[in-house]
């Protein structure tokens, strides 16, 4: 098996302040995400997990400990190093979609595309964009759904739309916070299932964050998040 570490991280500190009173939150997480493969991150709701997600995803600043890329420090890098980093290697998935209301399913898609290059360079480049973006849509199943804007779509429609969106610019890694979450049982298996054929036919490095061990179960590692720690658990053998 490839053994490549592709993401890492070592005694992460974050902590937030309330009323002049520190509220620790990570105290000294380490994390391997090993590329080719789904690592899961499971933990309770209000553990750490999406701090930590902003934190590799390079949205924040920890405040203590460090972050490689491929063997690239990332926590320190500039501003703009950081924002190559998450543009050039990252597909994220947020925990509520935040797809734009007013947007198509398509237009959703593009929308990064439209945000991070000049006008003139997308119009030059409009017609591939949207090969692509029709391309991402058929293979999440929503080409059908092209037209339809958020509130004319169902939960599990608005993740697949994430997803295609997460993956426009074909990234080496996926960050997925909750993809499952707010979704019924075999919503979230058709979703689960989706990510895994990009693992499976793309190669695509996935870290999967959630809340529940059944799906955690179904990855190929799997860190419990505990107390602001993050312990590692051989995935296929935990949870009945
Ligand atoms: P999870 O994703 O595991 O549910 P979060 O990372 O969202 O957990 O939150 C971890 C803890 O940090 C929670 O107690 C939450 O209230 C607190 N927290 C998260 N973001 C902030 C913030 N911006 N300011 C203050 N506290 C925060
Ligand atoms: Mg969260």
């Amino acid at each position: 098996m490839n053994s490549e570490i592709v993401l890492e991280a070592c005694q992460l500190k974050k902590s937030y302040h309330k009323d002049r009173i520190e509220v620790p939150v990570l105290r000294g997480v380490n994390l391997q995400v090993q590329r080719g493969l789904i690592t899961s991150l499971v933990g309770r709701s209000g553990s750490g997990k999406s701090t930590l997600m902003h934190l590799l995803a390079a949205l924040d600043y920890p405040d203590d400990g460090q972050i490689h890329f491929a063997g690239e420090r990332i926590d320190n890098a500039s501003r703009s190093r950081r924002d190559a980093y998450r543009n050039q290697n990252l597909g994220i998935i947020f925990q509520f979609y935040h797809l734009l209301p007013e947007l198509t399913a398509m237009e959703n898609v593009l929308a990064p595309l439209m945000i991070s290059q000049s006008v003139l360079h997308f119009f030059n480049h409009r017609k591939a964009a949207k090969r692509r973006a029709e391309e991402m849509l058929d293979r999440v199943g929503l080409l059908h759904r092209a037209t339809h804007k958020p509130s004319e779509m169902s939960g599990g429609e608005m993740q697949r739309a994430a997803i295609a969106r997460s993956l426009m610019a074909n990234p080496s890694l996926l960050l997925a916070d909750e993809p499952t979450g707010n979704l019924d049982t075999d919503t979230g298996q058709e979703i689960l299932s989706l990510l895994n054929t990009f693992n499976q036919d793309d190669g695509l490095t996935i870290l999967m964050i959630t809340h529940d061990d059944a799906i955690a179960k179904n990855s190929d590692t799997c860190y419990r998040m505990q107390d602001g720690e993050l312990n590692s658990e051989t995935a296929k053998l935990q949870v009945a």
